[in-house]
Parts: structure tokens; C-alpha cells; sequence
């Protein structure tokens, strides 16, 4: 039987391309949104990939979506938590709600999704389980500080995890994107855009499907020595 994978804001941007990657192994694939139901619809009829709304960041949520997919997929062998948020902006300008969304939703969902999924692949001896964290995770981010400490925080969450489920056959990593060409990165002002490909030693953005094609390696049965792991796929950005 096909293995089943859930990737966390699914329907656009990286998410869409690991879903793809996803898809193309072979792998029954279920997509998971936030709010944006016009976007999720083209992406069903573009693929065929069922689409399912909650909020990641909401506990009850993730485990109630994960309880449901369960019942109508089947069990899930795969979560890629990659829904995420920026609400830049220096300390003294960012509210406390800037803070608690992004790590509430950035960090908080991975702990959810794991809540609601780890259990269930250490029951059956295999899983997989992504976190798509960032190079402003593990470089610092001026005006990011909500988002820069989300994003180390699912660093640290990945190597712990990991050591729970080494022995059980569920590997746990993450994953450290550079600068990818998506919505997230098209709302930067094009001067401070300018700056920062100026800064990537390849010279361009980076594709979403080449994240995808990290995630669909650590995905894979070849990847299970592979685990508490960080691959940075960044054009060489920053070399950590
Ligand atoms: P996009 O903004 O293009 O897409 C974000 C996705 O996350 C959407 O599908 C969105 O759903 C979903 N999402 C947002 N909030 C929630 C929520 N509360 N619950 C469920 N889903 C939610 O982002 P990218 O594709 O650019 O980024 C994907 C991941 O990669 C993020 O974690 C981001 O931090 C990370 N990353 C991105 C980089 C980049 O350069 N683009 C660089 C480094 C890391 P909806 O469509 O419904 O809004």
C-alpha cells in the first residue's frame, strides 16, 4: 500500500512543490492550508491533491485535521511541517501578537503535527518527519526576531525528536532553505531583495522545487540512516 504524507501549507509555494516531489514517488499525498481556500481549490484541480483547512498553530486543530485524514486516507507514514509565517519587523516595533503568531504557527505546529502523528509511525516502526526551518534560523535575521527564533527552535526540536524515534525506524530532520522564489519572499521590497541576491554566492533565488527534492530524499526509504539532521539548501549562502 502506498505510503500517505501530510505537507503543512501544502498549496502554494515550497509546500506545493514538496508535494509534488511527494506525489511523483509514488506517495498518497494530502495538503493541509491555513485560510486561503481559492488557492487550496486551484491546487485540487491542478493535481489532485486533497486539501484539507486548520490552523497549525492551534492544537486541537492539528489533531482533530490529522484524526480525520486518518479516518479518510488511511495512517500517516510522512509529515513535512512546512506552513509558516513572517511578521517582521525590529524589537521595538513588533507587538506581542507579532511574536506568539509566528511561534505559535512557525514552532508551535511542529509540535502539534508530532503530537498527532508521532505516536501513530513509532506504533508501526517507520516515519518520516520534516521541518522546514530557514537560513534566518540558523544566521539571524535583522527585524526577525520572532521568526529567526521559531525557526532555531525547530533546529533544536528536530535533534530532540530525532532521538525518540531513532530506534523506533522514524527519522526526524529539517531542512534550512536560502532565499526561494515564492509569495513569502515576492513580499520583501525589491531594493532589500536586491541586497540579498547580491549576497548568493549562485547568484539567483533559489526554485521551490529545489527544496522539494531535499525533502523527497529524507522522505525516502534510502534516507533511514539519515536523521537529527539539518540539510542546508541555500546557494551557498551561508555555510553552516
Ligand atoms: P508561502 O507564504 O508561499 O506559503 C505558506 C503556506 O503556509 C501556505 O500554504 C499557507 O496557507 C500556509 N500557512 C500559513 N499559516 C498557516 C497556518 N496557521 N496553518 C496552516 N497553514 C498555514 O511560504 P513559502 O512557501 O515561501 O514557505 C514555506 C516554508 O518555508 C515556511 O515555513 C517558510 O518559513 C520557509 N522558508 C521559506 C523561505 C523562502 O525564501 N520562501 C526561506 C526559508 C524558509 P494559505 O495558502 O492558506 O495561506
Amino acid at each position: 500500500m502506498a505510503r500517505i504524507a501530510i505537507v503543512t501549507g501544502g498549496t502554494r509555494g515550497i509546500g506545493a512543490a514538496v508535494c509534488l516531489a511527494l506525489k511523483d514517488m509514488g506517495i498518497t499525498v494530502v495538503a493541509n492550508y491555513g485560510g486561503d481556500a481559492a488557492k487550496a481549490a486551484a491546487f485540487n484541480a491542478q493535481t489532485g491533491i486533497a486539501t484539507y483547512k486548520w490552523d497549525v498553530g492551534d492544537h486541537a486543530a492539528c489533531i482533530e485535521g490529522c484524526a480525520r485524514i486518518a479516518a479518510e486516507v488511511g495512517p500517516v507514514d510522512i509529515v513535512v511541517n512546512n506552513a509558516g509565517i513572517t511578521r517582521d519587523g525590529t524589537l521595538a516595533r513588533m507587538s506581542y501578537d507579532d511574536w506568539n503568531d509566528v511561534m505559535r504557527i512557525n514552532l508551535g505546529g511542529c509540535f502539534n503535527m508530532a503530537k498527532a502523528c508521532f505516536p501513530g509511525m513509532v506504533e508501526r516502526g517507520w516515519g518520516r518527519i520534516v521541518n522546514i526551518g530557514s537560513i534566518n534560523g540558523q544566521a539571524g535575521q535583522y527585524g526577525q526576531v520572532n521568526y529567526a527564533a521559531a525557526k532555531s527552535g525547530i533546529h533544536g526540536f528536530t535533534k530532540a525528536l530525532a532521538q525518540e524515534g531513532a530506534k523506533k525506524g522514524v527519522t526526524v530532520n529539517a531542512i534550512a532553505p536560502g532565499y526561494i522564489d515564492t509569495d513569502m519572499v515576492a513580499a520583501v521590497p525589491p531594493l532589500v531583495l536586491e541586497k540579498i541576491v547580491a549576497k548568493i554566492p549562485v547568484g539567483r533565488l533559489g526554485d521551490a522545487s529545489e527544496i522539494a527534492r531535499g525533502v523527497a530524499f529524507l522522505c525516502s526509504d534510502e534516507a533511514g540512516f539519515v536523521t537529527g539532521s539539518t540539510l542546508s539548501i541555500n546557494g551557498g549562502q551561508h555555510m553552516y
